[in-house]
């Protein structure tokens, strides 16, 4: 458990404004459309409460859980790294070293200098959440980015029925209800759920094509250099959109929306290739 990683400021950010979007889709945006009282008010703000429990609870995971170091006394096995193209150094050496550590280095673990050591599986070092996105808790980021998006949506389209439903009832109620303080709201909450679903959707793309964010530089740099040599680059780890996605949420699809599901996560010393499936 590392509690401390609470303890910074965009943290705290993310926290405040999880806990400001709830109350304005909730006390602000359904409230106006359906009143509290009403059935049809309860039941959009349990569902959207729902969603917003599963955001905390993804943000949680992803805080403290570690994404994973590399085991003390790690030694390569030279074999499976000659597997993968990418691992390849320009030197022609296969091993990879981390200076910084002074120890081997598993294939896609990567350096991370805030955190000061080698992450395996290092997709990127995430201020908002003031840890590594890496083996252990890509896949809690990814819900959290999903659970975010799905949120902010939900309280987008609720300002957008509440806006129509009001202009459609009376003008004059419009603009009583709709005063900057609501409009202010409806911009954080329409930017909010364009920044998500961005994200989202990029990410999305990473795990269809089993790459990192940082892979993802590494792979356009592999791709440009094969094509000068009118070769094609195929990253190494890509073994096929399906079976990608299930490397990172997990066989069992009705697990794939729970962060804690991550028992088919492995040591993370050694990945499946291309080579392997052919
Ligand atoms: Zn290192
Ligand atoms: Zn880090």
């Amino acid at each position: 458990m590392k509690l401390k990683n609470f303890l910074s400021i965009p943290v705290l950010s993310v926290v405040l404004l999880l806990g400001f979007v709830y109350y304005v889709t909730v006390f602000v945006f359904i409230e106006g459309l359906y009143g509290l009282q009403s059935s049809a008010g309860l039941l959009n703000s349990l569902i959207f409460s729902f969603l917003a429990s599963l955001c905390v609870f993804s943000l949680l995971v992803c805080v403290l859980t570690d994404p994973g170091g590399v085991p003390s006394g790690y030694v390569p096995d030279v074999e499976e790294n000659q597997g993968s193209d990418q691992e390849v150094k320009r030197s022609g050496v296969h091993l990879r070293h981390c200076d910084k550590c002074s120890a081997h280095k598993p294939p896609r673990a990567h350096h991370c200098r805030v955190c000061t050591r080698c992450v395996l599986r290092m997709d990127h070092h995430c201020a908002w959440i003031n840890n590594c996105v890496g083996l252990r808790n890509y896949k809690s980021f990814l819900l959290l980015v999903f659970y975010a998006t799905a949120a902010s949506t939900y309280s987008m389209v609720s300002l957008i029925c509440a806006f129509l439903f009001l202009s459609f009832l009376s003008l004059y109620l419009l603009t009583l209800y709709f005063c900057p303080f609501s409009v202010g709201c409806g911009i954080i909450s329409v930017s909010l759920s364009l920044v998500l679903g961005t994200l989202l959707v990029w990410h999305i793309y990473l795990t269809s094509r089993n790459l990192t964010t940082i892979e993802y530089q590494e792979a356009k740099r592999a791709a440009w250099l094969a094509r000068k040599s009118g070769l094609s680059y195929h990253h190494p780890y890509d073994v096929g959109s399906f079976k990608n996605i299930t490397l990172v949420l997990g066989p069992n699809m009705l697990k794939w929306l729970w962060p804690t599901a991550i028992s088919h996560i492995k040591h993370g010393l050694s990945f499946p290739t291309t080579r392997d499936s052919s």
